[in-house]
């Protein structure tokens, strides 16, 4: 089929939506390792994890076996009111690229959260509810995860507690008035509510908070309340599991038009989207079916892949959460305050990192003021205002895209395009009045945090 012939925005009819999410560990020989007890560093059961988060998420974090797990009805009809995610033909920026490439996005930012977060919110709010638990708990840094949340528990009548990394609460006060606008409660973390909080405001005073410390309070909170458990956003085996959706609409949908990707590209946080993204075509790769580049992209200034270790690290500041084995910069580690592109969580999930570690997907770091020299051509082009997370994503397009310039190849390159940036007009002024800089940790920096690891046998 000739390239002329695709539309811009390739749509699907309700009725090709997934109607079950993939699992992609049922494809991986070699299984991610387990999550482990802090304490005993056995592998936790379903019974320890069942205190923390809610049954039928612990059974799928568990599974790495079971292919599908069908898409509960209430999931996929919360689904319809925002899917499918359009997947666009980038006709304009090829163009002005002028490269033989053809460039393909499934945008996740055409919902009110702005980004792909509502796909794995929604499930878990669902099956919270369907516990009949009274509400949950979790952490929020930029406040993509907390809105997300936020709409999923109102839709559901679920309470919803977030705790707000301090320096996002105070810079951000839109996002926080979204999610209160949905009825969720708002805590800028580190707080006196917890017990885990009290001990890092007493030995870091003044400090503006991390994710991880933020996890922590949640976690404590969950733990704490009856009624209550703790959700958590990305970096879990089953939010790459709901995530996966993005990726089984897009191959619908380029499978429609015989489109095959040669490459395919992510921004890469905590892995979800990306993991989501690549799933069914990591899938076939694992199964010898097709073939395909798959790259990561992570900010230089939060290196977790290209940078840090393999091995079992804390996913919180406070430890109290399970142990899990992953790409990791240690659990203390904090971007330095002038990174302003998100995706600022210290590891990254044991899904991608054993996928990594095998050869199979490629990483990669960019500096964040060419993430945002991309973001800005991106939207001047396309007119989408990208989140900076996607505009990780999007410079690694565009540099694949030139190099197909340069070459003469003509490669179909897929990447996610996972959000808006409306919220993050500070970290676009800072870009624009010059007063952005693109530190990037040095090895003795890293070293540091790298001694901190646990030792696990
Ligand atoms: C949270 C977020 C990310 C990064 O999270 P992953 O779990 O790595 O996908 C990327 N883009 C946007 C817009 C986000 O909100």
């Amino acid at each position: 089929m000739k390239n002329k012939e695709i539309p811009y925005k390739i749509y699907l009819d309700e009725s090709e939506l997934p109607k079950a999410w993939y699992n992609l560990r049922a494809d991986m020989k070699k299984k991610p390792a387990p999550l482990l007890n802090p304490a005993t560093h056995e592998p936790m059961t379903a019974k320890e994890l069942e205190g923390v988060f809610c049954e039928e998420l612990v059974q799928q974090e568990l599974d790495c076996d079971t292919r599908f797990f069908e898409i509960p009805k209430e999931v996929r009809d919360f689904y319809k009111m925002y899917r499918p995610a359009p997947l666009v033909r980038a006709y304009c920026l090829e163009e002005k690229l002028g490269t033989p490439a053809k460039i393909y996005y499934k945008f996740e930012g055409n919902n009110t959260s702005g980004s792909h977060k509502l796909n794995s919110a929604i499930a878990q709010a669902y099956y919270a509810k369907k516990q009949g638990l009274k509400g949950v708990t979790t952490e929020t840094g930029a406040g993509q995860w907390g809105t997300a949340l936020s709409m999923a528990c109102a839709y559901l009548g679920l309470d919803c507690k977030v705790y707000m990394v301090k320096c996002s609460y105070e810079q951000k006060p839109f996002r926080r008035e979204v999610m209160r606008t949905y009825g969720a409660s708002v805590t800028p973390s580190p707080s006196n509510e917890t017990e885990v909080g009290r001990k890092i405001l007493a030995e870091h005073p003044g400090t503006t908070g991390s994710l991880g410390c933020a996890i922590s309070e949640a976690v404590e909170k969950a733990v704490t309340s009856d009624g209550y458990r703790y959700v958590l956003g990305s970096v879990l085996s089953q939010v790459l599991l709901h995530q996966s959706v993005i990726g089984l609409e897009a191959k619908t949908a380029l499978d429609k038009y015989g489109v095959k990707p040669d490459i395919i590209i992510g921004c890469a946080g905590g892995g979800s989207n990306l993991g989501g993204l690549i799933a069914p075509f990591m899938g076939e790769k694992l199964r010898g079916e097709a073939d395909y580049r798959f790259i990561a992209v992570e900010p230089a200034s939060c290196p977790s892949l290209t940078r840090g270790v393999y091995a079992y690290d804390f996913c919180d500041t406070g430890m109290v959460c399970p142990l899990a084995k992953m790409y990791t910069l240690g659990c203390d580690f904090i971007p330095s305050a002038n990174h302003a592109g998100g995706l600022r969580y210290h590891g990254m999930s044991s899904v991608l990192s054993e996928l990594y570690d095998q050869g199979l997907m490629e990483a990669r770091s960019v500096k964040q003021t060419e993430v945002f020299e991309a973001a800005e051509y991106f939207a001047r082009i396309e007119g989408i205002l990208p989140a900076p997370e996607s505009s990780h994503a999007i410079r690694a397009a565009i540099d694949e895209a030139v190099k197909c310039r340069e070459t003469g190849e003509e490669k179909t390159i897929l990447f996610g395009l996972t959000g808006t940036g409306y919220f993050d007009m500070v970290a676009y002024e800072k870009f624009h009045d010059g007063k952005m800089d693109d530190y990037i940790p040095t090895d003795e920096e890293l070293a540091v945090y790298r001694a901190k690891l646990p030792k696990i046998e």
